[in-house]
């Protein structure tokens, strides 16, 4: 029981409800590759607060790891430590209910590394497949970049906003319009490279180390720190039609928005490439139909469909094609 007790608290750092932190040691936590453990009070303090503003809580060091070895290096003396003390994996920071924080012990600032440089995306002849390896800390829009430069390839599931990390969302699901057809992140992930809570870096895959694996994925890092992702890949497409529909039934609504994603094993010819609703709401302003997808011009048409309880519901889909379809795309039917 003290074991697993001491194993959750190394990777999840609920120190408040359990119990007081001693400080620990920090010689022991200095990093033993390339990284950096600081104590300067401006980083702790940014380590201390979550994008929701909401949650405080505030660790006593932050560190930048120089690479894997460091993360296991911190994990390590955590858990043979005679003193225990929470450590937690930070990505973006973009979490809202104080996930990523470790009061009275180490953050680890996996998006500020100074990481080696990222492997070329690679084909596997196994899967007939493209992949890359990506560090834990990278940012989607920085693998996104990466990928299209070299190879015109993208990863085949997204979140919507993508200054999120590989790891902070790989550790919930990471879902967005693609979802429907390709599952979230999570289901396009190949191996992964994790320090486990007794400080051990351990490769993981639906064939090796597996329960690890499905822990890691969408296990809010309670299973262990993800400081390399095998990230699924497919070619990007060089045109995209984007479609809005709105709606003020939600009944109907809903039934079109099941059509469309129950299209999920159709053809590519006969299905849309991402599918998302979403609820607009009118702020009460005359014609001020607010959402970030809309542009300021909007608000008179959109005011023109008839909404019930100032609720409007929003289809949004989107058809990916290249070139030689241009001629066409407006002529794709689905059955
Ligand atoms: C503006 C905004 C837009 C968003 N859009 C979407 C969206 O479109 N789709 C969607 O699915 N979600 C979305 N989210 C939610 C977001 O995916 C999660 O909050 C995600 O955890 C944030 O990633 P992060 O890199 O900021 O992680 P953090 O907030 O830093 O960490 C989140 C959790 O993951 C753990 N963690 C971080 N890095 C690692 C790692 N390397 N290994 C193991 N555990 C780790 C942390 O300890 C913590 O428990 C959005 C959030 C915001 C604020």
């Amino acid at each position: 029981m003290a074991h697993t007790l001491l194993l959750l608290f190394v990777i999840c750092g609920l120190t408040s409800t359990v119990g007081p932190t001693v400080e620990p040691d920090e010689m022991l936590l200095q990093p033993a590759g390339e990284g950096q453990l600081s104590l300067d009070p401006s980083e702790v303090a940014a380590a201390a607060v979550d994008f929701g503003g909401v949650a405080r809580a505030e660790p006593l060091a932050v560190m930048r790891p120089g690479g894997a070895g460091d993360v296991a290096h911190l994990v390590r003396a955590a858990y043979r430590s005679a003193r225990w003390f929470p450590v937690s994996a930070r990505g973006h920071g973009h979490s809202t209910n104080g996930q990523a924080l470790a009061s009275g012990g180490v953050v680890v600032q996996m998006s500020r590394g100074r990481i080696a440089p990222r492997p070329m995306p690679a084909y596997s002849p196994s899967t007939g497949e493209y992949y890359v390896d990506v560090w834990g800390g990278d940012l989607w829009v920085d693998v996104l970049n990466w990928t299209l430069a070299n190879g015109g390839l993208a990863p085949k599931s997204w979140t919507d906003y993508l200054y999120l990390s590989v790891g902070g969302t790989l550790s919930n699901a990471g879902v967005s319009g693609q979802a429907f057809h390709h599952g979230p992140q999570i289901s396009n992930v190949y191996e992964l490279d994790v320090v486990t809570g007794k400080g051990e870096l351990t490769t993981c895959s639906e064939e090796q180390n597996s329960e690890l694996f499905h822990g890691v994925l969408g296990g809010l890092g309670q299973f262990g720190i993800i400081t390399r992702a095998r990230i699924a890949l497919e070619t990007a497409p060089h045109r995209v039609r984007w479609i809005r529909v709105l709606y003020s039934d939600f009944a109907a609504f809903t039934r079109d928005q099941e059509l469309l994603v129950s299209l999920h094993g159709a053809h590519r010819s006969e299905r849309f490439d991402y599918v998302e609703g979403f609820v607009i709401v009118d702020e009460g302003l005359i014609n001020n139909w607010r959402s970030s997808f809309f542009s300021p011009k909007n608000p008179v048409k959109m005011s023109s469909v008839h909404a019930n309880a100032g609720l409007l519901y929003c289809l949004e889909m989107t058809k990916n094609y290249d070139d030689s379809a241009a001629d066409s795309i407006d002529e794709v039917g689905l059955r």
